[in-house]
């Protein structure tokens, strides 16, 4: 490399074969993103980074590649969401309840990510326990928008995707319950993916909902996305007993391929009122390019997107109630200093130890989940979810993907939505179909709107599908620019 400042400017590929060439070390690059890290603790991106344990990784890296055994990523660096368990970096999960943790194991995604070579930077701010849509509700305080610092990031993986606009990192690792990479990947301008469920394993990503909850990865190009995704993914069977019996693949490989004949269905229920114009306006522009490149859009109908917003958050909240349950002071995590007996303990622990909106998810999940309510509100939501599903395989026989807004608006004000929980849960609109239904699903910049905000398009394909997606919004991107932007001052 000539210039070290220009390391952040690389893509992922890029800055691979910078390092296989040996025209920079793994070490300089290391210590490059986390300088820039350091120069912008402002955004709150980061909650934790560890340069001891950077450059140690970075040293081996350099090892690796001087040997001739490098990994397809030897020495690239990269960050992770704090939902992740990682040896040498705390782990929080946004909470107070596992703050200092430090776990004895790395994720398995973290691991898969290490032996490809990738060089930990450090872990990346969330909401608490990955549940939000703003990244308000995580106990280290908010992630900023690098478009606009009085914005929020999304969530739950807003430290990720304002990491990786502000070009913290080239690249960081995201879960998605119901949004969580594709809504902040949108409101930061980058490129996101949440595959298909079970396609990454789940060990040792901090549980939430764990019918819904999947690893992926959020970068400046789905060129980028397919290249880390391809070490994060593949079976794990004697951890994760609902990781998908699927190979590993290699999602670069198609990549480039042709979407002419293409058919995107464009489903009615995510243009309807609530949908703004100015993100209508750079979705529809984005569906004309399409058609410019070959695809045909067909209209189809997702009929139960509304109820997708009540299921989730019935089943969510369940599941969350009971994975939480392990949070009780004894085995790990925050203990209350002073108590009366074991079940003050438990008391004055998860009341110290969890913030505002886990305690009201604990509060409905436990509800749905009680005698006498459980076949009112958890089994109807089970059987609503199901149809769902169903009615994706219904729009799946029409079209081969489908292409929607990822939001209904663009990022908005921190604090915008005050203490009002609703006003979050209702802009998961259009995310939370493809969560519940189990489907990948992506989104990529495709131009601004108001306040100069960027919008994303959001793509979802049927299950395992992750190739076809990658490549759809490859194309689109070697057509356009937009994912090339970047916010004032970086
Ligand atoms: N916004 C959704 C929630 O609050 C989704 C979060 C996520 O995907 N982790 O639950």
């Amino acid at each position: 490399m000539t210039q070290s400042t220009d390391l952040h400017d690389l893509t992922v590929a890029e800055l691979a074969s910078a390092l296989r060439d040996r025209k920079v070390s793994a070490v300089e690059t290391a210590q490059h993103f986390l300088a820039r890290a350091q120069s912008h603790t402002d955004l709150g991106a980061f909650l934790e980074t560890n340069t001891d344990a950077t450059l140690a990784q970075a040293r081996a890296a350099d090892a690796r590649l001087a040997a001739g055994s490098a990994g397809v990523l030897e020495g690239v660096p990269m960050a992770h969401k704090d939902i992740f368990v990682t040896r040498d970096f705390a782990t929080t999960a946004g909470s107070r309840m596992l703050d200092g943790y430090h776990s004895p194991f790395d994720a398995t995604v973290v691991s898969r990510l290490a032996d490809a070579g990738v060089v930990t930077l450090g872990k990346l701010n969330c909401d608490e326990f990955a549940m939000g849509s703003a990244n308000e509700n995580s106990a280290f305080g908010p992630v900023k928008n690098p478009w606009d610092i009085t914005r929020t990031p999304g969530g739950s993986s807003g430290g990720s995707a304002a990491a990786v606009a502000a070009r913290l990192t080239p690249v960081a690792t995201g879960t998605d319950t119901g949004g969580s990479i594709r809504q902040p990947a949108s409101f930061c301008g980058i490129t996101g993916i949440k595959p298909t469920y079970g396609r990454a394993s789940r060990y040792g990503m901090v549980a939430f909902a764990s019918s819904l909850d999947q690893a992926g990865v959020l970068a400046r190009s789905a060129q980028d996305c397919a290249l880390v995704l391809s070490s994060m993914c593949g079976p794990d069977p004697e951890r994760d007993s609902t990781s998908l019996d699927v190979p590993a693949e290699d999602f670069t490989r198609t990549l480039a391929e042709p979407i002419k004949g293409l058919r995107i269905g464009v489903p009615a229920e995510f243009f309807g009122e609530g949908l703004a114009p100015d993100v209508r306006a750079a979705v529809d522009a984005a569906l004309k390019e399409y058609e410019a490149l070959g695809a045909r859009l067909v209209p189809i109908s997702l009929p139960r997107t509304e109820l997708s917003i009540p299921v989730y958050y019935i089943i969510a909240p369940a599941e969350a109630s009971s994975n939480l349950s392990r949070f009780d002071g004894v085995k790990f995590g925050h203990r209350a200093k002073e108590f009366k007996d074991l079940n003050d303990m438990y008391e004055q622990t998860r009341a110290e130890g969890f913030g505002d909106e886990v305690k009201r998810r604990i509060m409905i999940g436990t509800y749905v989940l009680s005698h006498g309510y459980y076949d009112a509100y958890y089994l109807q939501a089970q059987k609503i979810r199901r149809m769902i599903a169903d009615d994706f395989q219904q729009a799946f026989q029409q079209c081969d993907v489908i292409a929607g807004p990822v939001a209904p608006t663009v990022a908005w004000a921190l604090g915008g939505h005050g203490n009002d929980p609703l006003a979050d849960y209702l802009a998961d609109i259009f995310t939370l179909p493809a969560s519940l239904a189990g489907l990948p699903g992506m989104s990529l910049p495709v131009g601004f709107g108001a306040g100069n905000l960027p919008v994303g398009l959001q793509l979802i394909g049927n299950h395992l599908s992750e190739s076809r997606l990658l490549n759809v919004a490859h194309r689109f991107q070697q057509a356009t620019d937009w994912h090339t932007r970047r916010p004032q001052g970086i």
